[in-house]
């Protein structure tokens, strides 16, 4: 990887645009990835590079929900395994979820590159490989999920994730967290709990929010009633604009 300056001023964009290549050389990414990539550094730009107190707000509540749910699993797609790994298999242990592979555009073998990635990366078990069930109103390959995976799942993480497959996951009643720098794409709207953010920074925030709240014994139910999703959509959206009370340290225009 090409050594970005630690003190250039777009210096976390860099590195991260880096990942996604790289990912798309090791078989991790598809080159519609690219394209995804390139969406979400527009919008973090946008917002300055940074967690607006809306975005912290809304992981806190993810939080609570993966640590309230039966069966939380977060969901990696080529995009996420490039970016964050470490931090999927991280936030996973501090919640006690499953990780599963989750591709829109699947093929076995890059099913197969991103456990081996993950697994690399400190992951015991990797679900997904299976696909021996299918989210209903789909198309076939988009459809497939692990019977004991995200199928049978009431809480569900999935970030950068294409509408229809968000809005699919939402009619089979789960409960999903969206992780997605763009607070108007589908899924974000569907989200019962979107994240305005960049995941690179937003897996972080959520374990550190899941251990803090596990170990202080706080009121997650509590925390859960009183989010409002729309709320936290709206705050991004006057953030990215420039006309924002969430915290406006920079404006955009
Ligand atoms: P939708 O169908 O939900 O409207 P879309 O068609 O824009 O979404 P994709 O083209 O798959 O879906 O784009 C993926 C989404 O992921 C985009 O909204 C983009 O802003 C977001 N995104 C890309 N990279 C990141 C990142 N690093 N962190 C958070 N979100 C990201």
């Amino acid at each position: 990887m090409t050594e970005v300056p630690a003190d250039h001023p777009r210096h976390d964009s860099l590195v991260t645009r880096h990942r996604i290549e790289e990912g798309v050389d090791r078989g991790i990414t598809s080159r519609q990835g690219l394209i995804a990539q390139g969406r979400g550094e527009a919008f973090d730009y946008l917002l300055g590079e940074r967690t607006i107190e809306s975005a912290d707000a809304a992981a806190r509540v993810a939080a609570a929900h993966l640590l309230s749910a039966r069966h939380p699993v977060l969901s990696v797609n080529g995009n996420v395994a490039a970016l964050c790994s470490a931090e999927m298999v991280d936030l996973a242990d501090a919640v006690g979820a499953d990780l599963e592979v989750n591709l829109f555009g699947r093929t076995d073998e890059r099913v197969r590159a991103i456990a081996e990635h993950l697994r690399e990366h400190g992951a015991r078990e990797v679900k997904g490989l299976a696909g021996d069930a299918r989210i209903p109103n789909l198309s076939h390959e988009r459809a497939k999920v692990d019977s004991d995976g995200i199928y049978d799942a009431d809480v569900v993480l999935v970030p950068l994730e294409d509408g229809d497959r968000a809005e699919a996951l939402g009619e089979m009643n789960k409960i999903e967290i969206v992780i997605d720098l763009n607070p108007l794409s589908r899924s974000a709207q569907v989200a019962a709990v979107p994240i305005i953010d960049n995941i690179i920074r937003a897996v972080p925030t959520i374990a550190r929010h899941a251990r803090e709240l596990r170990d202080s014994g706080a009121d997650l139910d509590a925390l859960i009633s009183g989010f409002d999703p729309h709320a936290a959509r709206s705050a991004a959206e006057r953030a990215i604009r420039g006309s924002t009370d969430d915290d406006s340290s920079r404006s955009p225009f």
